[in-house]
């Protein structure tokens, strides 16, 4: 892969999506619609309550339209629009990747973590402040995994019951411009940016799959899968409000992880309602960053600090900085010193990845006592830092693995979901 730096100056990758989605239809844009229509402004409320609450996947399942009105929107090239999963690999750890198809016929892939990823832990979320308190009454961690002890070959659509908690993590591009010389998504460059819906109906989707009844189940939410948000930024904040506003799920239970783009750092600081926010670090000093990262050559780490720190953060909350530790890159003591070094006097915690290989990337992993020694550095030096397990590797669902796997020209028209069997080996 090429180390070029690609520029952002251009207008973003607009989606051209043929098909009128109603999902992603926000409830001034349902009423519009209504109006148009010539209906009052109550059936827009009734479609809303389909599409985002009860979820349904067809214009048949507006039942509360008469069908004739059904048939208008039908005929005026309407569709629900939500993504559809047509591939689904499952984890032997439960993880589950799907490949969702979009109305253009693009792909996306999304990620299914039962039980967390972990990466919420000590993040000032509700799910990481939940998780404590319960911890404090049920003993340890440790006591706590053991309990469900379920067949997790079998974990299947309806079994979410006996779960604790599931993370969700969701794309925001068809591929991606950022050109990180460590990830796989990077290899495909950039298709087209996701609207609101396409975002928000990746997670709709899934909790279809699951039968996950919002308010009862608790869900997390990352966008860390394929692609930058923040050059996406306004189709991720009208996804942000349909997932809050709309589906039900609380801001203080997502994260948005960005490669970082400084300008849509300091607009995001300013937004009313908005995801716990992440930074991939990924290095400790410019030269290294720049290396891994050719973005640092735009705006580099203490651009990207300044910005950071003028976020407003709430009373529980910190940021995260992500870490992903290359072998003998960015991975020894006097790394972990640096990262200390920039990130002193921030409220801040360290989720430290160790490198997921893929296919062409010629990186290697770090050793597993480096990877121990730097955590140990972090933390003695009282700053928060965990190390985020690996989820799904086995089927290339863990961070920075994620890519079309299929030519979606290549897919038929109705694909019906067939599981791809795990690789015999993981490839790590
Ligand atoms: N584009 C955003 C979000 C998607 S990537 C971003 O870069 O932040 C989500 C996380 O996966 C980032 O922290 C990224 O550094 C990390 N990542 C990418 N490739 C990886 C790999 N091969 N192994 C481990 N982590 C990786
Ligand atoms: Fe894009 Fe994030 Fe991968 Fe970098 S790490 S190429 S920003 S998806």
């Amino acid at each position: 892969m090429s180390n070029k730096i690609n520029t952002f100056d251009s207008a973003p990758v607009q989606a051209k999506v043929q098909a009128k989605p109603l999902f992603g239809l926000l409830p001034e844009e349902l009423k519009s619609l209504m109006a148009s229509l010539g209906q009052k402004g109550y059936r827009a409320v009734q479609v809303a309550e389909a599409l985002y609450r009860q979820r349904v996947s067809s214009l048949d399942g507006l039942t509360t339209l008469p069908s004739a009105l059904r048939e208008e929107l039908s005929g005026a090239g309407y569709t629900i629009g939500m993504p559809e999963i047509v591939q689904a690999a499952r984890s032997v750890d439960g993880t589950e990747r799907y490949l969702m198809r979009l109305a253009d016929g693009e792909t996306v892939e999304t990620v299914w973590m039962p039980d967390g990823d972990g990466g919420e832990c000590g993040d000032g979320s509700e799910a990481s402040q939940e998780e404590e308190a319960l911890d404090g009454l049920e003993g340890n961690e440790s006591e706590f995994e053991a309990a469900p002890k379920r067949d997790l070959r079998n974990v299947g659509a309806l079994e979410l019951n006996g779960y604790r908690r599931a993370t969700i993590c969701i794309s925001s591009q068809v591929g991606c411009a950022v050109n990180c010389q460590f990830c796989l998504t990077a290899k495909l460059g950039i298709k087209r940016n996701l609207t609101g819906g396409e975002i928000a109906g990746q997670v709709a989707a899934v909790l279809n799959r699951h039968g996950v009844k919002i308010g009862k189940d608790r869900i997390n939410l990352v966008f860390m899968g394929m692609g930058e948000p923040f050059l996406n930024y306004d189709e991720f904040i009208r996804s942000v409000q349909l997932l809050v506003r709309q589906i039900g799920i609380p801001e203080s239970r997502m994260t948005v992880s960005t490669s970082g783009i400084e300008p849509a750092i300091r607009k995001f600081a300013q937004e009313p309602l908005r995801p716990k926010l992440a930074l991939s670090l990924n290095a400790s000093n410019d030269t290294v960053r720049e290396q891994v990262m050719p973005i640092t050559r735009k705006w580099n780490i203490g651009q990207l600090l300044e910005a950071v720190k003028t976020l407003p953060l709430g009373k529980r909350e910190w940021v995260t900085f992500e870490y992903v530790l290359l072998g003998g890159v960015n991975d020894q003591p006097q790394h972990a010193r640096e990262v200390l070094e920039l990130l002193s006097g921030m409220r801040a915690k360290v989720n430290l990845i160790v490198w997921n290989p893929g296919p062409g990337i010629a990186y290697t992993q770090p050793k597993p006592e480096d990877v121990a020694v730097f955590q140990k550095m972090l933390i003695d030096a009282g700053m928060p830092a965990y190390i985020r397990r690996p989820r799904g590797r086995d089927i290339y669902a863990a961070c920075g693995q994620l890519k079309r796997t299929v030519d979606s020209s290549a897919l038929p028209e109705a694909a019906p979901l067939v599981s791809i069997a795990p690789a015999a080996t993981p490839p790590s």
